[in-house]
């Protein structure tokens, strides 16, 4: 993993009540998207399994470099992944753990990750995952930790809160070598049940010099001058902000604009141009690229109805009605949910493209 940034206060706490046998059991860090909450889990956690803490994990011992690689096994990173297909509760909660283990061999070759799609969630499998390997002894040392990121993301629908109850018998009384590290942006959307239940750690935003550092040093290519001053203001503080600005994210959205463009063009070559230049090797960049083509509709569509876009909308789909852009949006909405399954990508975006042109 990339090395912590920032968040000194919140570290020597933490440091502090390590070492004073004073950590609670379940920690609840909030703060601002992409200040680097998980990581600072992740930091904890590293501390807590460390051979030879200090103020700091020592950075050296077996423990720490399993950590870092994210191999621990004592440690589980538990985030959001879209709702298991399978049938049966035994097999929802297999195939999350297989979900879970893929989003985590990314982070790993990826570690400046962005945050997951809308539609992942902490679903009811995942609650059983979690409190299965809660009931098992440490692998490797006296403790284990959980980290739960998006925590909010506990209720995927208001209406079934049952992945978050079936934890809350857990946070009340967990195993005596069992720590709890959830993260949220938006605490006041996690369960009030959970949140009565956690001690709660705020972190704040990450200083200009402490962005500057880390986009220097930590940023392929290293941005300098102009740019590396346009991404600090970017940043306001938020290594996510900067993330979502550049990279993958950036590359999904341009190439979603130009098949848009070939597809309202109604050149099937030229679509097809397009996607080559697609990032989409792997499963999850071509959810990536839908995604990116139903955020381009939806800031067309708030163009159309007069608001402002959040991104510069491509040539092609402005002055088109927002009811339109809409529906089409709905379409991709419903390819996304087929390219889940066991679908082949090339073909799914060609009939896609051939619906988008009918309703726009
Ligand atoms: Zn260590």
């Amino acid at each position: 993993m990339k090395p912590l940034i920032g968040h000194a206060v919140a570290r020597r706490r933490i440091a502090r009540a390590i070492a004073n046998g004073q950590l609670p059991q379940v920690t609840l860090i909030t703060g601002p998207e992409g200040v680097g909450k998980q990581r600072l889990a992740l930091w904890m956690a590293q501390l807590l399994l460390c051979e030879a803490p200090s103020q700091e994990p020592c950075g050296q011992c077996r423990a720490c470099r399993l950590v870092l690689g994210l191999a621990h096994a004592d440690l589980h990173w538990i985030i959001p992944i879209p709702r298991p297909k399978a049938g049966e509760p035994d097999k929802q909660m297999e195939e999350a753990a297989e979900s879970i283990a893929e989003a985590l061999e990314e982070r790993r070759k990826a570690p400046l990750y962005s945050p997951p799609d809308g539609m992942s969630a902490h679903s009811m499998a995942t609650a059983r995952l979690i409190s299965r390997r809660a009931a098992l002894t440490p692998v490797e040392g006296r403790k284990k930790v959980f980290i739960i990121g998006e925590a909010d993301r506990l209720v995927a629908q208001e209406s079934s809160p049952e992945a978050a109850n079936a934890l809350l018998k857990l946070f009340e009384e967990p195993p005596a070598d069992t720590y709890f590290v959830l993260t949220t942006a938006d605490p006041g959307k996690l369960l009030p049940t959970i949140r009565s239940r956690a001690v709660p750690l705020r972190v704040g935003r990450l200083s200009d010099a402490e962005v500057r550092e880390f986009l220097a040093t930590q940023f392929e290519p290293a941005p300098t001058g102009a740019e590396l001053n346009r991404l600090a203001a970017r940043a306001n503080g938020s290594i996510g902000a900067v993330l979502s600005d550049t990279g993958e994210g950036q590359r999904s959205r341009t190439a979603a604009a130009a098949w848009l463009e070939s597809v309202l063009a109604g050149s099937g070559a030229a679509a097809e141009r397009a996607l080559a230049q697609a990032p989409w090797s792997a499963r999850g960049e071509f959810t990536d690229l839908l995604d990116a083509v139903a955020e381009t509709l939806g800031d067309a569509a708030r163009e159309a109805s007069g608001l402002q876009g959040v991104d510069p909308v491509p040539s092609a789909l402005t002055g088109r009605d927002a009811a339109g852009l809409l529906a089409a949006q709905a379409l991709v909405a419903e390819a996304r949910e087929a390219a889940q399954g066991n679908v082949n990508p090339q073909l799914l975006l060609a009939v896609l493209g051939g619906d988008l042109a009918e309703v726009l």
